[in-house]
């Protein structure tokens, strides 16, 4: 199979292997979908290329902006600005914002500790929140990075790191299953486990 298929489908099928949640089989049928409908090529590739021309990494809290500087989050006056939910990943934002149970700020890490795949605390955005931590003025700090032992991990090195704070620490409530990614929960449960949100202790 791999013989038969031109270079050029075979390159973009390892491209597209690279992608989360794709294989082999899954390439072939986005491939096979792509190519019977050449309008939908074009769609895409618009559509990335006006990604990469226009949307950045807010260097203040981590989230996706089409601005230079801060993102819609971080300008917003209308935010509680005493409240900080920290993030693993940009989409939590959004899984949090479709809960309506948060009206804070927030703060991604782009990922959490997790040796076995080489990620360390430096690859964190780290020294942003602490620098945050020093200029803005919360008083609650809500570990949102969910339930994985990488994330267990995460939340207690920052908590660690926190002794010294002057804020609450605190972290969603049981209700999200052990090993679940925040995006995949539903809105529900997740504004219940925010509401409910329990103090972290070390
Ligand atoms: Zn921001």
């Amino acid at each position: 199979m791999e013989l038969l298929l031109p270079p050029a489908l075979r390159n973009l099928r390892q491209a597209l292997e690279k992608l989360p949640g794709i294989g082999p089989r899954s390439a072939l049928r986005i491939i096979q979908s792509l190519l019977k409908k050449p309008e939908h090529i074009h769609s895409l590739l618009s559509a990335l290329e006006e990604v990469v021309q226009s949307v950045h990494t807010c260097p203040n809290c981590g989230f996706w902006t089409e601005s230079e500087g801060f993102c819609d989050v971080c300008t917003d006056p209308h935010r509680d600005h005493t409240t900080l939910c920290i993030v693993k990943d940009a989409a939590d934002v959004l899984a949090i914002e479709r809960s309506q149970a948060f009206r804070g700020k927030y703060h991604v890490l782009g990922g959490v500790i997790d040796p076995l795949s080489g990620v360390g605390e430096k690859d964190l955005r780290l020294e942003q929140l602490w620098e945050r931590l020093k200029k803005e003025s919360y008083e609650e700090l809500i570990f949102a990075l969910g339930t994985s032992p990488e994330a267990e991990t995460t939340t207690y090195y920052i908590a660690r790191h926190l002794i010294d704070w002057h804020g609450r620490l605190s972290r969603f409530a049981s209700g999200i299953p052990v090993g679940s990614e925040l995006e995949y929960i539903d809105p529900l449960t997740l504004s219940r486990s925010l509401r409910e949100r329990q103090p972290l202790t070390l």
